[in-house]
């Protein structure tokens, strides 16, 4: 892989013992690393030379061995969990936030947000109440990208300029609100490195799961197999599209054994 290929990674909350996840379901669960797994990745990457850095940093994509790393929600643990495990190898990272959770339980409140942003991180955008956007009508979409980006900009006193699609769902309208609003890039959950030739408004993540092992994380960096993960999901973002969200969640989580993502 080229350098200025960035593989950006996606991370959620992070599991810490003793403490009650926000969501319990496994299609929830299966993108919750435990803190330890999540500090091992980043000394990894320390020890192996890689940096880690903000969505804002990436998108000038340095030659240095690099890796951008992303959290979507907004939950507590990005602060109490991430943030110093973070600070401790020196690495920068993007939170995308959904900001009609915050100050509810188990999500950062307004405070944490500040204080985040103060420790240098990135603050983004992942919504108002996490609907799937490409299911929307536009005064809905509007909501939940333009006032959600509003409300956050209201915590931190700056703008906010990175949005995040929720479940990874987007269609040209959410591109186009987001654009309007001011967002400078669009991030989702398709399986592909992102370059200076990729779209801002269509950056491409990689979802770190739990059972992920060291050897898989270190491929992931290096941006190996991800054309794999690709046709698994653009098969299943056919059955989506065929289906309908609703009704292919369904069938997922009855036939499959997976509830949504
Ligand atoms: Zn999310």
């Amino acid at each position: 892989m080229a350098a200025s290929r960035i593989v950006f990674l996606m991370y959620h909350e992070l599991e810490l013992a003793g403490r009650k996840l926000c969501q319990s379901e496994p299609g929830y669960v299966r993108y919750i690393l435990p803190l330890e797994t999540f500090r091992r990745q980043m000394a990894w990457m320390k020890q192996s030379g890689w940096r880690g850095l903000s969505v804002g940093e990436a998108l000038r994509y340095p030659a240095a061995p690099s890796v951008c790393i992303t959290f979507d929600d907004g939950c507590e643990t990005d602060l109490i969990a991430a943030a110093p495990v973070l600070r401790e190898v020196g690495f920068n990272a993007t939170f995308y936030l959904t900001a009609g959770f915050l100050g509810t339980a188990g999500y950062l409140n307004a405070s944490q947000v500040r204080d985040l942003d103060a420790q240098g991180f990135q603050i983004g955008c992942h919504s108002m109440t996490h609907p799937y956007l490409s299911d929307l009508p536009t005064p809905e979409l509007k909501r939940e990208i333009v006032d959600a980006k509003f409300r956050i900009e209201e915590i931190v006193g700056h703008p906010i300029e990175h949005f995040s699609c929720p479940g990874g769902r987007y269609d040209q309208r959410t591109l186009q609100v987001a654009r309007h609003a001011g967002f400078t890039t669009v991030a989702n959950s398709q399986f592909h490195a992102n370059s200076a030739a990729t779209s801002p408004y269509e950056l491409g993540r990689v979802a770190m799961l739990r059972n992920l092992t060291l050897e898989q994380f270190s491929a992931t960096c290096h941006g190996r197999g991800l054309w794999k993960k690709r046709l698994q999901y653009q098969a299943r973002r056919g059955l989506q599209r065929a289906l309908g969200n609703d009704a292919y969640d369904y069938l997922r989580a009855t036939l499959l054994g997976e509830p949504r993502q």
